[in-house]
Formats: C-alpha cells, structure tokens, sequence
C-alpha cells in the first residue's frame, strides 16, 4: 500500500490498471490488457484502418474510394475517373493494403486492423 506510484521517462502508466509499465511495453504485465500506444514503433503507422481501407477498395475500389478514406484526394479523384485504372490500379492497390503496404496521405503505413482502441 505504501509503495510509491512514480514512473521513470521510459516507464508509463497502464490505461487500464494504472501500473507502472514500460513504454516499449505492448501488454501490461500486471493485468495483461493490450496496452495501445502511438509512440516510436507507431511512427509510421497510420491511423486509418487497414480493414477500412480493404473494404472499401474491395467493394466500390474502382471509385478511388480507399484513397478518399486515407486522404489522398488526388490520386483518389483520378482513380475514379480512370476507374481505378481499369481495376488494375485498384488491384494493386489491394494487395498493398493486404500486405500492409499502403500508406495513407502522410505516408504512414496502413498496418492496424483495427484501430478502434486508439
Ligand atoms: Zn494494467
């Protein structure tokens, strides 16, 4: 009872139990919910979801719509006036986001599937 709450620069508090934890920590130790965080291996995640962005290029691609989603409104704009390029842009586009390599208008890598815990 006695023992101090304090955390060091590297150390953070669980959202859910309010233990100390790494940063780097992805799981609490001590209650075990997955801890979300947005610092340095997230840098270059987007917070847009994967699965999204994957529906709607699956369902209306051909509009350009997973580029509306992420924010690229040009590219979104000529996809759907090519119609997705024949479908063949569309495509690619689907595979990257499948492998996780599409990224959205600030370049970050559309990798979260579900990014509703953010
Ligand atoms: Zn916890």
């Amino acid at each position: 009872m006695s023992e101090e709450r304090t955390k060091a620069a590297d150390e953070m508090f669980c959202p859910s139990c309010g233990e100390v934890i790494k940063k780097e920590a992805s799981i609490c130790i001590k209650c075990g919910v997955a801890v979300s965080n947005k610092k340095p291996a997230g840098l270059n995640v987007s917070e847009k979801s994967r699965l999204t962005a994957f529906l709607l290029c699956f369902f209306v691609g051909v509009f350009g719509s997973h580029r509306f989603y992420v924010g690229k409104i040009g590219t979104g704009v000529f996809q759907l006036l090519t119609l997705g390029g024949l479908g063949i842009w569309t495509l690619v586009d689907l595979i990257l986001i499948l492998t996780g390599s599409f990224t959205d208008v600030t370049n970050k890598k559309l990798s979260e599937w579900d990014t509703s815990y953010r």
